[in-house]
């Protein structure tokens, strides 16, 4: 259900948290990038737990249904599933809102692949998906010290977004151009 345009705050804030299992003969898949690794993260889908925690913390800024109640595990269309489908279905409704991303920034957990040389990669897909300029997706790797997570990758996201300007939501320009 779309938010109400006439009530809409300036800017809202989503959190998204997800964690997937390592599992053996499965390709890894962090942030829509393939990496190198001799396991790969379990899940319904491509298991890929930082844009499953990015697409929760969009639609969690709008209020919308989370992940699991727009695209459940229990539906074989989404087996194996492409997370970046989740993703573009969240960035829409956050569009439909009347908002638009305005930054994302996530903390990722897991003891291993290390995620340095991939950083690069994983935020300018995460730009390219979100249509933002890559100075606006922010990713920080830690291990899990003292947690015993070894077998866990763990996301957690938060994004900013911003009321659209009138104009751009279809409505008719009410601002007069400068006279120079
Ligand atoms: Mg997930």
């Amino acid at each position: 259900m779309p938010v109400h345009k006439a009530k809409q705050p300036p800017r809202r804030i989503g959190y998204g948290f997800d964690s997937h299992e390592f599992r053996r003969g499965v390709p890894l898949k962090i942030g829509g990038v393939a990496i190198e690794h001799a396991q790969g993260l379990g899940g319904h889908s491509d298991g890929d737990v930082l844009l499953h925690a990015i697409t929760d913390a969009l639609l969690g800024a709008i209020a919308a249904p989370d992940i699991g109640a727009l695209f459940p595990p229990s539906d074989p269309q989404w087996k194996g599933a492409d997370s970046l489908v989740f993703l573009n279905e969240a960035r829409k409704r956050v569009h439909a809102a009347g908002y638009a991303v305005a930054n994302v920034d996530a903390s990722l957990i897991l003891a291993a692949p290390k995620i340095g040389p991939h950083a690069a990669a994983i935020r300018a897909r995460v730009a390219q998906a979100l249509r933002l300029p890559r100075n606006c997706v922010g990713l920080k790797a830690k291990t899990p010290e003292g947690l015993n997570l070894e077998n866990a990758a763990i996301a957690q996201v938060v994004a900013l977004l911003e009321k659209r300007p009138a104009a751009k939501q279809g409505r008719r320009k009410t601002r007069r151009r400068k006279r120079t």
